[in-house]
């Protein structure tokens, strides 16, 4: 490709294209009324990109291409805020409500007229836009100081780089992120398949989406902004909060379509009324409605209290709670064995869905409740997806209701249910434990494990009852004869299973890795053990030393493989799984180098490298480093107030570097 330095006759397209690009993108995310199709966005997108890669001069900072441009960071720098991010005081009641709108009603008379929005229940951030570009997005923090995620922000689509109209020198605006309920589900949904953690409710996910060290991760999490106030807007003056929502909306920022400016507090309760019974309504969660006066001069008039603006009201939605019977607690055994107790209720309607079952945690918590199988329980459903039981109603209880302990022994297989000293998880220690197979098997078949279409959990209750299957290493031996002898399956679904499965052994190491439930190895441990030892065999030759050298494998996941792999068991269904032809091969991370084959341990602190540079140091020419000395140990590097590594080092006769001979060493 030809590359110009300065872009020359490119400079005005690029423009045009962004220009094109930002208008779109307004109409999609701010207004909600594309003009376009995706495709056609896309087309434009692709130009650009290609124009900017031929001529790397034309890349500006608030180019759309730019949105994930920025490295990881690994932390976020504080930033003061131009104007203080006030609180508002809470109601919660709509009595309280009316009384708050008499004492501002005492102070400056009728307001000429109130502004009621709806409380986004998701994360406070402040943004700069200088010139009209996006200058720094920061956390609300204190107030006063939050922290600098102008990169994450950066991947919000509907948060413009480049604002419309007439730039002002500084404007400040402030809003609410949130994760929309339909990417909440999906987002969990990933992170289920892999394994991993699930966010309890939205709020969470959006603030764990704005505080990755990877903006690609927030990139891929469809978080959303809407403004709600303006902070500093230099050289304008508004006259009401409304006409300031106006302008932010002129500017290309998204508010929200359901405020409204009301006449009197009359229609400020019924709106409030209105949407604490109809929260479910719109796709995000909200949790209140905020009223306040719109003048701004009768805003100055009211005043601030210490903490809060007299002029501003958030009136906060009660919980949503209802009572319902408690017909049994019983114990459900997940893939590692652990045993949780969950209600099972008498259907009930919480907000916005029909609940059955509602989740009791475990033992300790079923006994700080005191709930007891037969109460009348409280089951809230609060923001969270998953119910929960807040708490039994005693005054409604008869005498029959019953105490709930832990069972012995496991439900599923009769095995021990264990629950060590000082843990609060109690788990069946069987082997052959069905429900943990099924559990298992059904892991090992997930999107993020081997990702077997068509092998859900009915077919594997129906090929683990069938004695089809024991183990994951099984489903590579299933016949069609065996899946035809299954409910519901015919010639078309059964070929289609046997397709998918075989599909399925060409999955890269890390997934095999996720799909074998290796306690505490989710999707990046995987990942690094995968680049590490670029095979399954190599992996399971490892000591624990060799694990926990690797980045990001502590003692707790490198203790959990090598027991993993010690297993008779296992090592069975590892063969049975290689000798179908599973693939147990990855790519090896680079390890040449000049220190390739050498073992370093670090003590002490150095001067100029930290722990993880020195590491990284080491690394990068193809040495490896280790958390303990040994015989192996090829050298150790001694810093400032080393510990016992360096006398067991010496004992040991071990090469000791300071300081300067290390990074003679690194040089040489
Ligand atoms: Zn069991």
């Amino acid at each position: 490709m030809k590359k110009s330095d300065s872009g020359g006759s490119s400079a005005p397209r690029a423009e045009e294209l962004r220009k094109e690009i930002d208008h779109h993108s307004y109409r999609y995310h701010v207004l909600d009324d594309p003009e376009v199709a995706d495709a056609e966005y896309d087309a434009l997108m692709g130009e650009l990109i290609a124009l900017e890669e031929a001529n790397p001069s034309l890349v500006v900072p608030e180019s759309p291409t730019q949105r994930i441009g920025a490295p990881p960071s690994g932390l976020f720098d504080p930033v003061e805020h131009p104007t203080r991010m006030m609180s508002l005081d809470n109601c919660f009641s709509l009595e309280e409500l009316l009384a708050w709108g008499a004492r501002v009603e005492k102070g400056i008379g009728l307001p000429d007229s109130y502004v009621t929005e709806l409380k986004m229940d998701g994360v406070a951030v402040n943004l700069v836009y200088r010139d009209g570009r996006l200058d720094t997005g920061a956390t609300r923090g204190d107030g006063r100081t939050g922290e600098d995620i102008t990169s994450n922000l950066k991947t919000i689509a509907s948060i413009p780089l480049r604002l419309r109209g007439e730039p002002l020198t500084v404007l400040e605006v402030r809003g609410e992120v949130f994760m929309p309920l339909r990417d909440f589900a999906k987002v969990n949904e990933g992170l289920e398949e892999r394994g991993e953690r699930l966010f309890s409710n939205p709020r969470n996910a959006a603030a764990g989406s704005l505080r990755q060290k990877d903006p690609k991760v927030t990139s891929q999490r469809n978080l959303a902004l809407i403004i709600h106030g303006v902070g500093r807007a230099e050289g304008v003056r508004f006259r009401t909060h409304s006409e300031a929502l106006e302008a932010v909306r002129g500017w290309g920022l998204r508010t929200n379509s359901e405020n409204r400016r009301l006449a009197d507090l009359d229609e400020v309760y019924r709106f409030c009324s209105h949407w604490a019974e109809h929260r479910h309504d719109v796709d995000y969660e909200i949790d209140g409605i905020v009223t306040k006066v719109d003048s701004i001069a009768q805003q100055d008039e009211l005043g601030f209290t210490s903490k809060a603006p007299r002029w501003a009201i958030a009136y906060k939605f009660p919980p949503e709670e209802r009572t319902t019977h408690l017909n049994d607690i019983q114990v459900h055994i997940g893939r590692t064995g652990a045993a949780t107790p969950f209600a099972r209720l008498e259907p009930v309607f919480v907000g916005g869905v029909t609940v059955s079952t509602a989740t009791l945690h475990n033992e300790d918590e079923v006994a700080r409740k005191d709930v007891r199988i037969g109460d009348t329980v409280i089951v809230r459903r609060a923001g969270d997806v998953i119910p929960e039981v807040v708490g039994p109603v005693p005054s409604l209880r008869t005498g029959d209701e019953r105490l709930f302990s832990m069972p012995k022994t496991c439900p599923s297989c009769g095995s021990d249910i264990v629950r060590p000293e000082g843990e609060s998880v109690a788990r069946c220690v069987g082997i052959d434990c069905p429900s943990q197979r099924i559990e298992r098997i059904f892991h090992f078949a997930a999107r993020g494990g081997m990702d077997i279409e068509g092998l859900g959990y009915q077919t594997i209750y129906a090929l683990i009852t069938k004695g089809f299957l024991e183990d994951p290493g099984d489903i590579y031996s299933l016949s069609k004869d065996q899946l035809l002898e299954l409910e519901g399956f015919a010639e078309k679904s059964a070929s289609n299973l046997s397709e998918g499965i075989e599909k399925s052994k060409k999955r890269p190491l890390a997934n095999l890795l996720i799909a074998l439930s290796i306690f505490h190895v989710g999707s990046a441990a995987a990942e690094e053990l995968a680049a590490e030892a670029g095979s399954l065999e190599r992996l399971q030759e490892m000591s624990y030393e060799d694990l926990v050298a690797m980045e990001g494998i502590g003692p707790v996941i490198a203790a959990s493989a090598i027991t993993f792999f010690s297993q008779e068991r296992n090592i069975e269904v590892l063969d049975k799984l290689r000798r179908a032809g599973v693939n147990t091969k990855g790519e090896r991370r680079d390890r040449s180098g000049p220190l390739e084959g050498q073992t370093f341990v670090l003590t002490g602190s150095l001067e100029h490298y930290s722990r993880q540079e020195a590491q990284a140091a080491i690394e990068n020419r193809g040495g490896r480093v280790t958390s303990s000395v040994s015989k192996k140990t090829g050298y150790v590097v001694a810093g400032e107030s080393p510990g016992s590594k360096l006398d067991k080092a010496e004992s040991l006769g071990i090469e000791i570097l300071d300081e300067a001979a290390f990074e003679e060493l690194l040089g040489s």
